[in-house]
C-alpha cells in the first residue's frame, strides 16, 4: 500500500529525532491519526482484537499509523511500513486490529498516545501527531529536583529564549516520573500534554501533540534549545573571568 503524507512526515521526523541523538535504540515513538479511505477500509485484519489497555470510545473505527514497538527511529526513517503499522480500533474503542502492512505491535506507550487522540477527537481538537522522545538536556534538566516543577521550569526556560516564549506560550508541564508503558504514566500526561506545548516526563523524555509530526517535533525542539542555552549559563557562570 502507498505511504501517505502524514507517514512520511512522521518518517522525516525519526531522522531528525535520530541526528539530534534523541532515539537510542528504540527510544522514542510517534502514533498519526490517518483520514479514513476505501483503501484503509477495504483492509483486513493481520491481527485481531488486541487490547487498547484503555478505553478510547471517540476512536471507534479510527485508523492510526504508530511506530513498532522496539522499533528504532532511524529504521523508521527509511522504512516506516516496516517499522511501524496501521491499527484500526474496535467500534467498543477496547481494542485493536492491525491492518497494514506487516502484523508490528504498536509501540509501548499506546496507552499514552490513545488517551491523547481520543481527546482530541472528543474535543475537535486540530492536534493529529502525538510524539515522544528522549531530549537529552530536557531531560537532564529533570534529574535536577528543583527545577522538576510546571511553574519554575517554564519560567526558566521562557526566559532563555524569546522562540520558547513565542511557540511554546502555555509552557511545559512537569509529570513524575512513571513506569514506561504505565496506564499511571499515561493518565498523568492526557491533561497536562493538552494545556501545555510539551510534558516532560521526569528521568524519561518529552510528548507533545502537533497538526503534523514537526509541528510535535518543533515545540520539543524549542524548549531543548531553550534547556540547553540554560546549561550553556551555568557553564558560562562558573567561569572565572
Ligand atoms: P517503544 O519501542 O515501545 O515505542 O518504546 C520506546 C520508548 O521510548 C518507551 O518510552
Ligand atoms: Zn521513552
Amino acid at each position: 500500500m502507498k505511504v501517505t503524507i502524514p507517514i512520511k512526515q512522521c518518517a522525516e521526523v525519526a531522522a531528525l529525532l535520530w541526528q539530534k541523538g534523541w532515539a537510542e535504540r528504540n527510544g522514542g515513538n510517534v502514533v498519526v491519526r490517518l483520514d479514513e479511505d476505501d483503501e484503509l477500509r477495504g483492509l483486513p485484519p493481520l491481527a485481531a482484537g488486541l487490547p487498547c489497555g484503555v478505553s478510547v470510545p471517540h476512536l471507534a473505527g479510527r485508523f492510526l499509523f504508530s511506530k513498532g514497538a522496539g522499533c528504532r527511529m532511524r529504521d523508521l526513517a527509511n522504512s516506516p511500513m516496516d517499522n511501524g503499522s496501521i491499527i484500526r480500533i474496535s467500534p467498543d474503542g477496547k481494542s485493536y486490529d492491525i491492518v497494514a502492512c506487516r502484523p508490528i505491535r504498536p509501540t509501548s506507550e499506546l496507552a499514552t498516545h490513545l488517551l491523547l487522540h481520543d481527546r482530541l477527537v472528543s474535543e475537535g481538537l486540530p492536534g493529529r501527531v502525538t510524539l515522544h522522545t528522549h531530549p537529552t538536556e530536557l531531560v537532564g534538566l529533570s534529574h535536577q529536583a528543583a527545577l522538576c516543577s510546571t511553574e519554575r521550569l517554564t519560567t526558566l526556560l521562557h526566559r532563555m529564549i524569546p522562540e520558547a516564549r513565542l511557540f511554546c506560550p502555555r509552557g511545559i508541564a512537569v509529570v513524575p516520573y512513571a513506569e514506561p508503558g504505565s496506564n499511571l504514566l499515561a493518565q498523568a500526561t492526557l491533561e497536562a500534554a493538552l494545556t501545555h506545548d510539551v510534558v516532560l516526563w521526569a528521568g524519561h523524555g518529552a510528548v507533545a501533540v502537533g497538526v503534523d509530526a514537526m509541528e510535535s517535533f518543533d515545540s520539543i525542539d524549542v524548549m531543548n534549545k531553550a534547556a540547553q542555552i540554560y546549561l550553556a549559563f551555568c557553564i558560562a557562570s562558573s567561569v572565572r573571568l
